[in-house]
């Protein structure tokens, strides 16, 4: 039994539980009203059955007190017409009497309601305690109506449509009016069905699968599936499901959500379509770009060859000025052929979507191999870390790490040994590689721009290069859905951060 003291519904707000009390003398009446006006009720007085019966007509009682020993009707009749009628069968009753009698036990409506028996003359804190057990389960009730509602209100507002289930039979006991409405079943209908009814042929088995899995495991996430209205149209939806169990474990119930995904789906697809339609535009501008270089490389080659013979058999002949302007447009020339060159390499990146199975420290060391001559000049000492194994390209990979440790070692400290350390961790589907070096580093606002082709941050007088190796990078990581990113403190080096998929898809 709820302690008084700790009793929380007795607010204001909360509506008091109105008692019922009924006896034929106004002194008895009295006596019980002193007794009881302690209590937070309110006490309504009915001077004999019939008065009783009106008075239950205008209110909706939490409990009635009766007297067995009423002329015309006495307590027990009382009693049995309240059980008869619907809006009065479940009021509890306690009859007050001088005596005691078997009638109470063949009483008829003794199976229906709470019911209590106390004799006169009463001692008023035995009264005080049988009623207070009635006000205490009045206020429960009334909470627990409360939440009932609360959820009622939210499952019917969700706009998911949600249903609970017999696990057992798989048959849906419950379900909310957005399933209604977006199926267009009648809920008599829904609710002799099963969950995989819902689910077109095609879909059952999945379905079937989600529900066994949730059985095991109390939870279900983000299942994609279709399910099928009366009208045999599909919705797309997501399915989840949450099972909710009571201190001890038991099953109290289940509930399966499933959200309309239909225009997501849609708006995804026509994203894809979008997106291959720029990947074949960007295709197509790559290989006009890649052509019309191509072309410029021919006269381009021819003015350099012409420039240089110029020099060569004139060079002694030409004089000052002349001299110098020769000179200049040669060196622009040469200028010129370097960047189609090297705008050739970008647009040339392997687009080959052949895969192997690439270990990295094996390539690590195929590359350091190769480029020992620059290793050895600049004195580096590099130390790796275990690489992974990844389904990919090996050239693309090849590549990446060249344009990467060569910038490293260009971009070194002059008075400094250089240190390089690779190594790789990994993060769900992907492998995080990093290049670290102590170097001359990178300011901030930078990073950004490094990865744009022909664009460089520190002198071409002192460090030579076209800035088109970091392009290069991004666009092998990225055709492979990874990122590419720097994190420097300029004078303390660089680290150059990026992720592959471990099974490579172009
Ligand atoms: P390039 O090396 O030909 O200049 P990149 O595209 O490889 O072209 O690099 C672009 C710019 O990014 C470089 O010019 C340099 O300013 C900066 N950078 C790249 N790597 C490093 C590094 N490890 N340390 C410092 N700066 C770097």
């Amino acid at each position: 039994m709820i302690m008084r003291n700790d009793f929380k519904y007795t607010e204001k707000r909360k509506p008091l539980p109105k008692i019922l009390l009924v006896d034929d003398k106004p002194e008895n009446l009295l006596s019980l009203e002193k007794v009881l006006k302690s209590l937070d009720a309110e006490l309504i007085k009915a001077e004999s059955g019939n008065e009783a019966l009106r008075k239950t007509l205008d209110h909706k009682f939490a409990l009635a007190l009766l007297d067995v020993q009423m002329p015309e009707m006495d307590g027990y009749e009382l009693a049995e017409i309240m059980r008869e009628d619907k809006y009065t069968e479940n009021i509890p009753i306690i009859f007050v009497s001088a005596i005691y009698t078997d009638r109470l036990n063949v009483f008829k409506g003794y199976e229906k309601g709470a019911f209590s028996f106390i004799t006169k003359p009463f001692e008023p804190r035995k009264l005080l305690n049988k009623v207070q057990f009635f006000i205490d389960k009045y206020y429960t009730e009334l909470a627990y109506e409360e939440s009932r509602l609360k959820y009622k209100d939210l499952y019917n507002s969700s706009p998911d449509m949600l249903v609970s289930l017999d696990l057992e039979t798989g048959v849906i006991k419950e379900c909310n009016e957005p399933l209604l409405t977006n199926t267009g079943h009648k809920r008599e209908e829904v609710e002799k069905m099963t969950l995989l009814d819902l689910f077109p042929e095609k879909h059952k088995d999945m379905a079937e699968k989600a529900i066994e899995d949730f059985k095991k495991d109390g939870e279900l996430r983000n299942i994609e599936l279709t399910i099928q209205t009366k009208t045999g149209d599909t919705i797309e939806i997501l399915l989840n499901a949450r099972s909710l169990r009571d201190k001890k474990g038991r099953l109290i119930m289940n509930n399966f959500s499933m959200s309309d995904i239909s225009e997501v789906k849609e708006t995804r697809e026509k994203l894809k379509k979008a997106l291959h339609k720029v990947k074949l535009q960007n295709k197509d501008l790559e290989n006009f770009v890649y052509l019309i270089s191509h072309d410029l490389r021919e006269p381009m080659l021819t003015v350099n060859s012409f420039l240089e013979l110029l020099e060569e058999e004139y060079g002694k002949d030409i004089q000052g000025e002349a001299r110098d302007y020769v000179q200049y447009s040669a060196m622009a020339a040469n200028r010129m052929n370097q960047l189609i060159t090297n705008l050739l390499e970008y647009l040339r990146v392997d687009h080959s979507k052949k895969r192997e199975k690439v270990d990295f420290n094996q390539l690590l060391e195929d590359v350091i191999r190769e480029m020992q001559g620059s290793f050895k000049k600049a004195n580096v000492t590099i130390e790796t870390g275990e690489l992974p194994t990844l389904n990919i390209n090996e050239n693309k990979s090849k590549q990446l790490f060249q344009n990467l440790l060569s910038n490293a070692i260009k971009f070194r400290k002059p008075d400094e040994q250089l240190e390089i350390k690779v190594n790789a961790k990994k993060k769900d589907n992907y492998w995080e590689f990093g290049v670290k070096d102590n170097g001359i580093g990178i300011p901030k606002r930078q990073f950004q721009k490094i990865f744009h082709i022909f664009k460089r941050v520190h002198g071409r007088d002192k460090y030579e290069g076209m800035g088109v190796g970091l392009a290069i990078c991004k666009k092998i990581v990225e055709g492979y859905g990874g990122e590419i990113w720097p994190e420097s403190e300029e004078g303390k080096g660089t680290t150059f951060y990026f992720t592959l998929p471990e099974d490579g898809v172009d």
